[in-house]
């Protein structure tokens, strides 16, 4: 593979599990030197810097368990990004959580810890971040939106209000910096086969008294036209473009990967 980002330097939140693992191991494979960010077990991190070595060929990555509802804690982990991999030229906002309920139950601290993580998060990184990018004249910041950032579904208020709200935090940051060579981007997923989806399959199984097949069968195929998942590695390869020298002109997109459920 060409390396298109050797000498940059990659933050990933989210990045021991799912797409944001994937979209490090995708940054790695292509030069970039790339810090992890996360929780999960030691062998499950051990594991995702092993992952992201082997793919890129090179050093174990650095990890920062930062936990990034905490607007403190996103700020030293910028810092600390910036001082191991000397500048931090993408960042890839992708840590976030997921709960369903219907409104009038919902939880309020779930709606806080959503907003918190799935929405403010991204403010606080690139708040952080983007002044470095700006003085370098180069920088690629992806936010990994969802399918739900464009359209809602029922029983997701926090969920659906977070996305939609880092497409609008996109947009305006696009703008800002439109002259800078920096760009903000957000991707835009349907159903991706990862622990997080994979959570909704098991709850909405349990909920219909149905089993994990049926209500995958269910749950997708009602909302995904292509009846199938989107799998990670499609999502990191978007993401690997919006962060390459090709896309230098996209600004301010959020880019569904959705299998077709944002055109019906
Ligand atoms: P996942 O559960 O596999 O991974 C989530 C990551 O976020 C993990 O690394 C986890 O440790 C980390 N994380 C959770 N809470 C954190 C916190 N407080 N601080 C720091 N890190 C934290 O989930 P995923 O499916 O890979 O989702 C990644 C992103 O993609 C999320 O923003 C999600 O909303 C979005 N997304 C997922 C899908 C899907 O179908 N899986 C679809 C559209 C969008």
């Amino acid at each position: 593979m060409e390396k298109t980002l050797e000498g940059r330097g990659a933050l990933i939140t989210g990045s021991t599990s799912g797409i944001g693992l994937g979209i490090a191991k995708a940054l790695a494979r292509a030069g970039a030197k790339v810090m992890l960010n996360g929780f999960g077990s030691p062998e499950q991190i051990a594991e995702a810097r092993r992952e992201v070595a082997k793919a890129g060929n090179s050093a174990e990555p650095a990890h920062s368990a930062a936990d990034l509802s905490k607007a403190g804690e996103i700020r030293a982990l910028c810092q600390e990004a910036e001082a191991v991999l000397g500048q931090v030229d993408i960042l890839v906002n992708n840590a976030g959580i997921q709960f369903t309920s219907p409104v009038e139950d919902f939880p309020d601290e779930k709606w806080d810890a959503i907003l918190a993580l799935n929405l403010s998060s991204n403010f606080h990184a690139i708040k952080a971040l983007l002044s470095g990018m700006k003085a370098r004249g180069w920088g690629r910041i992806v936010n990994v939106a969802s399918i739900h950032g464009l359209v809602a579904s029922p029983e997701k208020v926090a969920y659906v209000a977070a996305k939609h709200g880092v497409v609008g935090l996109t947009r305006t940051v696009a703008l800002e910096i439109a002259e800078s060579g920096v760009t903000c981007n957000a991707v835009c997923p349907g159903f991706v086969r990862t622990p997080l989806a994979e959570k909704q399959v098991t709850a909405l199984a349990e909920k219909h008294g149905i089993t994990p097949e049926a209500a995958l069968k269910d749950f997708l195929l009602v909302k995904q036209p292509s009846k199938r998942w989107v799998e990670v590695e499609e999502v990191a390869r978007m993401a690997l473009f919006l962060c390459g020298p090709e896309s230098s002109s996209i600004n301010g997109a959020a880019l569904s990967i959705d299998g077709g459920w944002s055109a019906a």
